[in-house]
């Protein structure tokens, strides 16, 4: 701005021809400062406007140049000024195409990244025919509660609670140990049938909660009918044989972890599985092939 108000100063001291050369210098001088000064569209415009303010208000003060060579700076200005702004509106639009171009690339990269993760995390597990995984679990849980209650409110059916289940296989590791992996897995899809057929009965829900662990939610009247439901999962496992060429057939026995809340405060979903476990642990504790309730 400073360089194009001294060069219009000395064309204001010289002959018509200069002072056309030296208006051209200034509005070529606009242009390359206008490119090369890392400007947003609204400062470069801001920057030419007071750019022409300046090289005018300096052709006429303090040594005032023609009125016709004045008008014709200004038509200078106009073209080579207006040429720079549509170029440079121009160039920012693609740049911020550009970054839009890529920042969607990289959302949908990381996405991929998410989904490859979870599939992995998915195929190293065996997978048990019919349960979800803990994931869909959360969200079957969250409609239990939610449906349990419209039915509460609608239709007068008094759910005094939500139980939510965590049960482990007592002394799997030695199961397999004794009579192999494939009893092991066996075991595992035999548990997975009989804790879908108990879930069934209270039109509840089940899952494999890991390796060895499972987790089952269901509605009840009262404490006393989820503490009896408990005991007939606990019975169902118990009643498990399974067929084993080693030593002919294998037992497995199951410990439970329950946690009974309230429907209205069930929807807190971790809180219900980390006193389950709390459950279980006392279960285990307790001599295992046991429930215990929280
Ligand atoms: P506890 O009574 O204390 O629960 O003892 P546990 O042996 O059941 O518990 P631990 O955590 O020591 O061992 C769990 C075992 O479950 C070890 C692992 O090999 C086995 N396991 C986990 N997932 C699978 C599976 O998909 N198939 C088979 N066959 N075994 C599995
Ligand atoms: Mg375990
Ligand atoms: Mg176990």
């Amino acid at each position: 701005m400073m360089f194009g108000g001294m060069v219009m100063h000395l064309a204001s001291f010289g002959d018509a021809e200069m002072q056309v050369r030296y208006s051209m210098a200034s509005a070529f001088l606009l242009a390359v400062s206008t490119f090369s000064l890392p400007f947003t569209l609204q400062e470069a415009t801001r920057y030419m406007l007071g750019f022409a303010l300046v090289t005018l208000v300096i052709g006429l003060w303090p040594n005032p140049i023609a009125p016709e060579m004045l008008a014709q700076h200004i038509v200078m200005l106009a073209l080579i000024g207006g040429g720079t702004w549509s170029l440079l509106h121009r160039i920012r639009g693609y740049n911020a195409q550009s970054f839009l171009y890529e920042l969607r690339e990289r959302c949908s990269r990381e996405g991929l990244e998410e989904h490859n993760r979870l599939l992995r995390e998915l195929s190293d597990r065996a997978p048990l025919p019919g349960l979800p995984y803990r994931r869909r679990f959360e969200r079957a849980f969250g409609e239990l509660t939610a449906h349990a209650q419209g039915q509460g409110e609608e239709q007068g059916r008094e759910w005094s609670g939500a139980a939510l289940i965590m049960i482990d296989l007592d002394h799997f590791k030695t199961l397999n140990d004794t009579h192999g992996h494939v009893v092991g897995d066996e075991c595992l899809r035999l548990v997975a049938a009989a804790l879908e057929t108990q879930a069934g009965h209270t039109n509840g829900v089940c899952a494999r909660f890991g390796g060895e662990e499972f987790v089952v939610a269901s509605c009840h009247r009262s404490f006393d009918e989820a503490a009896a439901y408990a005991e007939s999962i606990r019975e169902s496992v118990a009643q498990i044989t399974v067929p084993s060429r080693r030593l002919g057939h294998a037992k497995v026995t199951a410990s439970l972890g329950v946690a009974f809340a309230p429907l209205e405060r069930a929807e807190d979903y971790m809180t219900l599985v980390e006193f389950a476990d709390e459950a279980l642990y006392c279960a285990k504790e307790g001599g295992r092939n046991r429930a215990e309730f929280i």
